[in-house]
């Protein structure tokens, strides 16, 4: 899924003027690229990850996710757009404690109302290419962090999203699982070319992906 993002500015309500986060903010991604984006604590990553997700709004500015503008969409659609388009992998995993891991993994699969069994089939598959086919009738609680978020990896690829945004996806974990998390993701990515955007601090895991992006005051550079 090719993103295009022009103009984009967003800013949140405070006391006195409003605090501007983002300011007329240009982002090209073709679809299939794999695109890092690095920048201090608070200068909007999350909040721009956000708005590609269609989690928020922009206040002004266009943004393209494929042939689809998301926020032309009503609610419904918009919705449904997100659920069946758009993979997410947070910083924390997010996985309910009450259910298995493959019960996770099939979660998105929930709104789709597609024949479950191919919807299973996939989530083994996934499951398979992560390491966790075998942890598969496991509850969160009993995995490691790294074992967790490989989950959430399985659980963000299951409805074949065009788009996967990773919010500092290693962010919680030591540096050699980190490290074999960035594999993974690079890995998978490419064998299902999804378009991957990756908030994260880790030079490390930035170097693993096609394009470096910083934040350089309310907008992006190409870093190097
Ligand atoms: P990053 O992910 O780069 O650390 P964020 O996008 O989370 O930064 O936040 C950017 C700035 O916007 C921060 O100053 C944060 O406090 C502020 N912010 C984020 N969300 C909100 C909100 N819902 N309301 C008000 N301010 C917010
Ligand atoms: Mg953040």
């Amino acid at each position: 899924m090719r993103i295009k993002v022009e103009n984009l500015s967003k800013s949140y309500p405070a006391p006195g003027e409003p605090l501007s986060i983002l300011d007329n903010l240009q982002l090209d991604v073709s679809g299939g690229d794999s695109v890092a984006i690095m920048g201090p604590s608070g200068c909007g990553k999350s909040t721009l990850l956000h708005i590609l997700g269609t989690l928020e709004s922009p206040d002004s500015g266009s943004v393209s996710l494929g042939e689809t503008d998301p926020f032309a969409l009503g609610e419904g659609e918009l919705a449904h757009f997100r659920n069946t388009q758009v993979g997410f992998i947070f910083q924390e995993h997010y996985l309910l404690p009450q259910c298995t891991v493959l019960e996770n993994t099939l979660l998105p699969l929930l709104v789709t109302r597609e024949d479950p069994r191919e919807g299973e089939a996939r989530a083994k598959d996934l499951l398979g290419r992560v390491g966790l086919l075998e942890r598969s009738g496991h509850r969160p609680s009993e995995l490691s962090g790294g074992e967790r978020q490989r989950a959430a990896i399985a659980r963000a690829l299951v409805n074949s999203p065009g788009l996967l945004l990773c919010d500092e996806p290693t962010g919680n974990l030591d540096g050699e699982t980190a490290g074999k998390v960035g594999d993974l993701l690079v890995e998978i990515q490419e064998s299902v070319s999804s378009t991957i955007i990756v908030v994260t601090h880790s030079q490390e895991l930035a170097g693993r992906f096609n394009r470096q992006l910083l934040f350089s005051g309310k907008n992006l550079s190409e870093a190097g």
